[in-house]
């Protein structure tokens, strides 16, 4: 059976990664996004189920007793997890599955070697920039921007701990970047770009 690869992907928020990850997966077949769980209210235009699982604090705190999460985080004030079961299940089946977490979580799982994984962190150029991405996004409070704002130099103390860094800059660089990290992690794994294994190596 073929086993999938996690892509753990950080960034400070704001930085881009939602726009990256969106237009990297249009692209490139065979890569999942994990739904994760989380305790914060849904922004506009969020889906439940799609963005992300909206649960209680409770319901959240019930499912962490219970082992369900691969792993999980508070960030910003809210919690976030991981769903085991999914991601398990969807690497069984040789998908390759990114994983949206803070560095918190990042830390967790690069621990764990249990998993096959290739971490990735995604910078913005500047703070004032960062800054002007959150506000210019117009979905979060006055409140929400200044602790993402904080939070950020925290989180970018993290950068060095990750195999790749991407700096979103200029857009299109940026995706061009983060699709080809992806088609060299799969060739490490002997997959086409697709996510395919290669079926000669098997002929031989
Ligand atoms: P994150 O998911 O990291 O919180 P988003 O993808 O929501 O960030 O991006 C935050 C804002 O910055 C959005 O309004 C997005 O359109 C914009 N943005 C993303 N990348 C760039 C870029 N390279 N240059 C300018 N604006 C960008
Ligand atoms: P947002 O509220 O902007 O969607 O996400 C806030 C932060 O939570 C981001 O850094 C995001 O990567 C992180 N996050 C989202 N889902 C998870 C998760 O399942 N686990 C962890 N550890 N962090 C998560």
């Amino acid at each position: 059976m073929t086993t999938g690869k996690l892509f753990i992907v950080s960034a400070p928020s704001g930085a881009g990664k939602t726009t990256l990850l969106k237009r990297v997966m249009a692209d490139l077949p065979g890569l999942a996004f994990s739904v994760s769980h989380t305790t914060r209210l849904p922004r506009g235009g969020e889906q439940d189920g799609v963005d992300y699982h909206f649960v209680s604090r409770a319901r959240f705190e019930a499912m962490r007793e219970q082992g369900f999460f691969l792993e999980w985080a508070e960030v910003h004030g809210n919690l976030y997890g991981t769903s085991r079961p999914a991601v398990l299940d969807q690497l069984a089946k040789g998908q390759d599955i990114i994983l949206d977490i803070d560095v918190q979580g990042a830390a967790i799982l690069r621990k764990s070697a249990a998993i096959p994984a290739a971490s990735l962190f995604i910078a913005p150029p500047s703070l004032p920039e960062l800054e002007r991405r959150l506000r210019g996004r117009g979905t979060d409070s006055e409140e929400t921007i200044l602790l993402r704002l904080k939070n950020a130099r925290m989180e970018m103390q993290a950068a060095p701990d990750y195999e790749y860094l991407i700096v979103n800059a200029e857009l299109g660089q940026a995706i061009d970047t983060l699709r080809a990290i992806v088609i060299a992690e799969r060739s490490r794994g002997h997959r086409l770009p697709t996510g395919q294994p290669i079926a000669i190596l098997s002929e031989l």
